[in-house]
């Protein structure tokens, strides 16, 4: 065996993360629609957490990330919740109609 248990965790993570992406991808109609009603819902309940734990607070910090709690700089979201937002509200082809992301925050 090689690899600490949490790489070995995070490797089983981004490989069940990649056989998702690769199957949405290449997969047929069925399996793209089987992938996402029994996985869809998961991996939104993860990226949920994931917000919940790094949810700004009323001065834009994070509860979870609190590194920069001296820091004189302007409040901010954290990186974690930044790079979900993006990844997710982000679109290329959607028109922007579409987005519902709160882009009123500041
Ligand atoms: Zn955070």
């Amino acid at each position: 065996m090689s690899g600490t248990v949490f790489s070995q965790l995070d490797k089983s993570l981004h490989e069940h993360l990649a056989t998702l992406v690769r199957l949405a991808a290449t997969g047929d109609d069925e399996t793209a629609a089987d992938l996402a009603r029994s996985e869809l819902p998961r991996v939104v309940a993860a990226v949920k957490a994931l917000l919940d734990e790094h949810t700004p607070d009323d001065r834009g910090r994070c509860p979870t990330c609190r590194t920069r709690w001296w820091s004189r700089r302007l409040p901010s979201p954290c990186r974690a919740y930044l790079t979900t937002q993006l990844c997710l509200t982000v679109f290329d082809d959607e028109p922007s109609g579409r987005r519902e992301h709160a882009r009123r925050a500041g």
